[in-house]
């Protein structure tokens, strides 16, 4: 038996909390789907030779570097994973695509509306591929609710309320971190683009939007000891009216104290409605106003093969995927995409679109204002 597939040799530039979820992901997709290609971990990059070096040993890299250049100049690479800070994705991205590499970028896409467009320019002037690290958006349970909405089960979608909290900077001692800093994007980029990257999954495109952000610990100690002001958004809320005329609210909160992820929405329709929490990420409610009055209640969906593509994890029912699951399935897809079985499935155009969302978003809460996207 030939079990042979053509080689995409992967570079991955940074080895904190993502690259790792990237290792994770790239390793679990080549052994439960059925990709076109084998993916090879060939080289990482971080911010010294050291913590390169203990990075590829420990996650099972052939090369590391301190220099991330080198794995763009790296001919046998075809795929790069840019999981470091979100103030270098522009320029790691832009010298990737001009040296012909599909380019797997996280969220935000980059921290201001000027580079993602540059991004998004470079990425049409080559045929390689993009991605955008949206991971929630494949959770087989989110493609079961737009397949309810699709369905008309809900009836009219009257309304949409989503929320991604965690309770990483509610300690005022904690650290000043590159997320801190106005290029790392405030919270709005750094939660809010997951909700508001899920909003549009489900109900289509906003159109407008009236934002309030705002900043509450306002000074953070750097790591020597300096009193450094903080520029950024930590609670961010908006109103938002859909294109289908639909409205609803979004909140981006990384100072919830006790949330540890909580990216969760509800949806009301005419005829039913369904809920989500990220805590519970293998369940989905869902209420039908057409049950029989007296047996009328949220239904719990558990996770299971049908489900797809739990089945690629799991054949039993209710044993739940996890968090990293979901970066498997978003690496699954990119690399379909890349051998063009399927379209991208969200790409830097895609990303552009959540920082246009966040952007607007910025500008209305400054303006006190409904804006238009
Ligand atoms: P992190 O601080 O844990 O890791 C960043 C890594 O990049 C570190 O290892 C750091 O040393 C390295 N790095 C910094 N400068 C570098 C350079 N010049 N060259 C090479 N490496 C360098 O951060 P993180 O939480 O992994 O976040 C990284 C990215 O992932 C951000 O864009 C963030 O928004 C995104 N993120 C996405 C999700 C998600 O669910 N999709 C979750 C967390 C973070």
């Amino acid at each position: 038996m030939n079990f042979s597939k053509p080689n995409l040799n992967i570079g991955v530039i940074g080895s904190g909390f993502m690259g790792k979820t990237h290792v994770y992901g790239f390793a679990i997709a080549d052994r439960v789907f059925d990709l076109p290609y084998k993916l090879n971990l060939i080289s990482i990059a971080d911010v010294n030779s050291k913590v390169a070096n203990s990075a590829a040993k420990k996650l099972g890299f052939q090369k590391s570097t301190a220099n991330w250049m080198n794995l763009i100049n790296d001919k046998q690479l075809d795929l790069i994973s840019i999981t470091a800070p979100n103030s270098l994705h522009k320029d790691i991205a832009i010298s990737a695509l001009k040296a012909n590499k599909h380019v797997y970028c996280e969220k935000p896409l980059a921290p201001t509306l000027n580079e993602t467009q540059e991004m998004v320019e470079a990425s049409k002037r080559t045929n390689k591929k993009t991605q955008v690290g949206f991971n929630y958006l494949s959770n087989p349970m989110f493609s079961t609710a737009k397949e309810i909405i699709s369905s008309g089960d809900l009836g009219e979608i009257t309304s949409f309320r989503g929320i991604h909290a965690e309770d990483y900077m509610s300690d005022p001692k904690s650290p000043y971190t590159w997320r801190h800093e106005p290029v790392g994007g405030g919270v709005l980029a750094d939660l809010g683009s997951h909700i508001l990257a899920t909003a549009e999954y489900l109900l289509g495109p906003i159109k407008q939007v009236m934002g309030d952000c705002t900043t509450v610990i306002k000074k953070r100690k750097t790591s020597d000891n300096k009193s450094k002001k903080i520029k950024i958004d930590d609670i961010s809320r908006c109103f938002i009216r859909f294109k289908s005329g639909a409205s609803g609210s979004i909140e981006a909160n990384w100072l919830a104290t006790g949330c540890k992820m909580k990216h969760d929405f509800e949806i009301y329709g005419t005829k039913g409605s369904i809920k989500f929490s990220q805590e519970r990420l293998n369940e989905l409610y869902f209420f039908s106003a057409n049950d029989k009055k007296n047996v009328q209640g949220f239904r719990k969906i558990e996770a299971g093969p049908a489900n797809k593509p739990y089945d690629r994890f799991c054949v039993a029912p209710g044993h739940q995927l996890g968090f990293n699951e979901l970066k498997a399935i978003e690496i699954s897809n990119f690399v379909k995409s890349i051998n063009n079985e399927i379209p991208e499935p969200f790409n830097f155009s895609s990303g552009h679109r959540i920082q246009k969302l966040v952007d607007t978003i910025h500008r209305s809460s400054r303006q006190k204002s409904w804006l238009r996207v």
